[in-house]
């Protein structure tokens, strides 16, 4: 068969109709409905804390993600391994372990610098939980602050994208820019909760010691 022949009665849509397509709707299209129902599926085994998600206000794609990691559905290497993805495995950040997702999102140096930070911010009592599991329930009860809800989720979306980055673009940040990188991201989340109110990046930090006070 002549493939230039073939090919030529094929029509392609060119004029802007690609979208993205969400598969949990019958539209394909992202509702909030049907998020939610994704996020309670399968999660009696686990005391799902979807509330703390909400709370955040973190962008979407940061709100799967924190979803994901304590499913064990976040594409790390022990993961992929299951799916007989075959690996040599390290963790990419510290070179030192097998990259299991509660290492890298509890336990590697950088990501648990992150957790004591954020504890300092907060105020001592913290004690770190041992499973990404137990993370968000855990947090849920020493905050009830909904913008401080999304301590873990931007600690995990800035570890993911630092990860992401080193894997697939070589680039890592130092130690103090991935820390910086982190509070960037939760003070841009902020922006969308403060009633409006701009607050410069270090009032911000400020703001962290002074709600945490009164949660
Ligand atoms: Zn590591």
């Amino acid at each position: 068969m002549d493939l230039l022949a073939l090919l030529a009665n094929i029509k392609v849509a060119l004029a802007g109709d690609y979208r993205m397509i969400w598969p949990h709707d019958s539209k394909g299209e992202f509702t909030i409905k049907s998020f939610y129902t994704v996020l309670c599926e399968g999660s009696s085994d686990i005391d799902f804390p979807v509330d703390v998600i909400w709370r955040s206000k973190a962008p979407t794609k940061a709100c799967f993600l924190t979803w994901a990691v304590p499913k064990g559905k976040v594409p790390t290497e022990d993961m992929l391994k299951r799916r007989n993805f075959n690996l040599a495995s390290r963790c990419p950040m510290c070179r030192q372990e097998e990259e299991m997702a509660d290492h890298l999102f509890i336990y590697y140096t950088g990501v648990s610098g992150l957790w004591y930070l954020s504890c300092a911010l907060l105020g001592p009592d913290w004690v770190q939980p041992h499973t990404s599991g137990e993370v968000l329930t855990a947090w849920r009860r020493r905050t009830k602050r909904g913008w401080l809800q999304g301590i873990p989720l931007a600690i995990w979306w800035s570890t993911w994208k630092e990860r992401n980055q080193q894997i697939f673009e070589g680039k890592a940040r130092s130690y103090p820019e991935f820390k910086l990188y982190f509070l960037k991201t939760l003070y841009s989340w902020s922006q969308a909760i403060n009633d409006g109110t701009y607050l410069n990046f270090w009032d911000f930090v400020d703001k962290i010691n002074i709600d945490s006070a009164r949660a």
